[in-house]
C-alpha cells in the first residue's frame, strides 16, 4: 500500500532524527506550525512565543538538538517555562495569591476525584515517583480520603513530596477553603483555580507533542496513579508505564484550562 503523505512525512522525520540531521531551527519551524486543539489563537500564540524563545536560547547556547528534543518530550521544557511564568506572576501577585486561604494541613485540593487524576509530564512523574517511593508500605492519603493523593500524609494532611510536587499542585490555590471542601465533595463553587502559568505549561507541553510528531512520543501521566504506584513499591519505569495517560487526557486538560481562563 502506498504510504499517505502524512505517513511519508513521519518516516522522513524519523529518518532525519535517526541520522542526527534535525536541528533546533527545524524544531522551531515545527513549533511554528503546531496547533493545540481547543486553544484560542491568542493563547496558542503566547505559548508558542514562550517555547520559541526557549528554542532560540537553546540554539544560541549550542544545545544539541537531541537534548532539546529530550527536554521537550519529557516535559522538562514545559516545567521550566511554566516555572518562569509563575515567577513572573508572583513578582506582582494577583489577589488570588495575596488573599489565598491555603495553609499547611488544608488538603481538599489533594482529593483527586477526576478520572485523569491530575495531568503531569513525564519529568514530573519521574520526580514524584522517586520522592514517594521511600514511603512504600506506609499509610497514605487514601487512609484519610479514598480519592486523596497517595503522596499526602493522612495524619498531618501535608504533602510528603513537597519539593517534587508537580506544576498542578504549585498552581492551584483558593481564597475559600470551605468552598474547596464542598468542591471536593462534588460541588462547583467558585474561589479556587489555577494560576495563569498552568495554562501556558499545558499548552507548551501540547505544542511539544505536536511539534515532535514522527520524531518521538510526548506523554502525560496520571499524578494520583504515579504516587499510588510508588507507595505500592513499583520501580519508576513500572510506575510510569502504569500511570501513562491516553493522548486525550492532555487534550482535555488543555481544553478545560482554556475554558477556565475564559470564564
Ligand atoms: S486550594 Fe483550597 S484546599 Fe487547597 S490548600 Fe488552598 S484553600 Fe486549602
Ligand atoms: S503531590 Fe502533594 S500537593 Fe500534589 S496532590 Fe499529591 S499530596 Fe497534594
Amino acid at each position: 500500500m502506498k504510504p499517505t503523505s502524512s505517513r511519508a512525512a513521519r518516516r522522513r522525520a524519523q529518518k532525519s532524527n535517526t541520522s542526527g540531521t534535525i536541528t533546533v531551527a527545524d524544531i522551531a519551524a515545527r513549533v511554528a506550525k503546531a496547533k493545540v486543539k481547543g486553544a484560542g489563537k491568542a493563547q496558542e500564540d503566547r505559548a508558542k512565543r514562550i517555547l520559541t524563545s526557549f528554542l532560540q536560547t537553546a540554539e544560541s547556547y549550542g544545545m544539541p538538538a537531541n537534548e532539546v528534543v529530550a527536554e521537550m518530550a519529557s516535559g522538562k521544557a514545559a516545567w521550566r517555562l511554566g516555572h518562569a511564568v509563575r515567577a513572573e506572576i508572583l513578582k506582582s501577585p494577583p489577589e488570588a495569591v495575596t488573599k489565598a486561604a491555603c495553609a499547611q494541613g488544608c488538603a481538599f485540593c489533594c482529593i483527586l476525584s477526576g478520572g485523569e487524576g491530575g495531568v503531569i509530564t513525564g519529568f514530573e512523574a519521574t520526580q514524584l515517583h522517586k520522592a514517594v517511593s521511600p514511603l512504600a508500605g506506609q499509610p497514605d492519603g487514601r487512609d484519610w480520603h479514598a480519592a486523596a493523593c497517595p503522596a499526602l500524609d493522612p495524619e498531618t494532611r501535608s504533602c510528603r513530596a513537597y519539593d517534587a510536587r508537580p506544576m498542578i499542585c504549585r498552581s492551584f490555590l483558593s481564597t475559600d477553603a470551605e468552598a474547596c471542601e464542598r468542591n471536593a465533595a462534588g460541588g462547583t463553587e467558585k474561589g479556587a483555580g489555577l494560576l495563569g502559568n498552568h495554562l501556558d505549561y499545558l499548552l507548551i507541553h501540547a505544542l511539544c507533542r505536536q511539534a515532535l510528531k514522527g520524531i518521538t512520543q510526548v506523554h502525560s501521566y496520571n499524578m494520583a496513579a504515579t504516587a499510588a504506584s510508588a507507595v505500592a513499591g513499583d520501580d519508576t519505569a513500572t510506575g510510569l508505564a502504569k500511570a501513562r495517560h491516553k493522548p486525550s487526557a492532555l487534550e482535555t486538560a488543555c481544553r478545560d484550562a482554556v475554558r477556565a481562563a475564559q470564564a
